[in-house]
């Protein structure tokens, strides 16, 4: 079933406007897989999951983003990460056990912040409150705010089924005529309202594209996997230890015989001795050499 974990992005040429739909199951029970979490969190991860595949291609270079929410609720802490090539993880930090369903009863009174990753280039951040009753209305206030894109996105999750997905339509605006090209929007928004669950888990692109929007021109692009996949490394870890000082990394290893850092996202652990940490251990001396063993 590898046709569930697509992205699709598509123009219609004459209306001024972008879309993107997205179509996950394996990813987003993989994502799933390392953690217990109770049902509404499920539900809000997954939503999540969807809405960082959309942003994700939105970005016109290559490079990573993160969508998370924090807040006073019970789950303290959600995010997905992601990059140009829909490579995605999600985590999700519960502060108590919480039956909460829906984002306000889960996050409570808080924040979303999105960071953008370019590979080459400064990261940049933009932060909007968690003002709006759904995750898919607070992106929408995000892209008026901070990027000022009239963008619409709708999100389904079926936690149950474990699968998730979801639309955007987004104005493409050339400075002639605004009033039309809204309008033209409105339109494009109004059609992709009528999408249901069961037609995004169930129907493929060209189908579900014909049915929303058969009175339009259309053109689709190749669509484009999504995958989980971490990014974590040993190189990461070692560049963050390269930022602790050498007494405090002496100090940890005295204390615990090595230094271990677990990854959020996947869970794995990586562990390094005094040997493997032997370049970073000297003051004064460049830690980029010395070779290094995972264990
Ligand atoms: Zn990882």
């Amino acid at each position: 079933m590898s046709r569930s974990d697509v992205l699709n992005r598509y123009l219609f040429d004459d209306l001024h406007a972008r879309g993107e739909l997205v179509q996950l199951k394996q990813s987003y029970q993989e994502i799933l897989g390392e953690h217990d979490y109770p049902a509404g969190v499920r539900t809000l991860l997954g939503e999540l999951l969807a809405a960082t595949c959309l942003l994700t291609a939105t970005i016109k270079f290559e490079g990573e983003i993160t969508v998370q929410l924090q807040g006073d609720g019970p789950v303290g802490y959600i995010a997905v990460n992601g990059n140009h090539n829909q490579q995605m993880r999600g985590i999700a930090r519960l502060k108590e056990a919480t039956d909460a369903q829906g984002l306000k009863a889960l996050i409570g009174k808080g924040n979303m912040i999105i960071t953008i990753r370019p590979n080459q280039g400064e990261a940049y951040q933009g932060v909007v409150a968690l003002d709006r009753d759904t995750l898919a209305d607070c992106l929408a206030h995000y892209f008026e705010v901070s990027e000022q894109i009239p963008t619409q996105i709708w999100l389904f999750c079926d936690e149950q089924a474990q699968q998730t997905g979801g639309a955007l339509v987004q104005l493409m605006p050339d400075g002639e005529d605004k009033e039309k090209q809204q309008q033209d929007f409105d339109h494009l928004c109004q059609l992709t309202q009528t999408i249901k669950s069961e037609e995004l888990f169930t129907l493929d692109a060209e189908t579900l594209l014909y049915r929303l929007y058969h009175q339009e021109e259309v053109r689709l692009f190749e669509p484009q996997n999504v995958s989980y996949q971490c990014s974590c490394s040993t190189e990461k870890c070692l560049a963050a230890i390269a930022q602790i000082e050498p007494t405090e990394l002496k100090s940890i290893l005295a204390e615990q015989g090595n230094l271990s850092m677990t990854c959020d996202y996947c869970m794995t652990t990586y562990a390094f001795n005094e040997q493997d940490l032997s370049a970073y251990l000297d003051e004064g001396k460049d830690a980029a050499g010395g070779a290094v063993t995972k264990h």
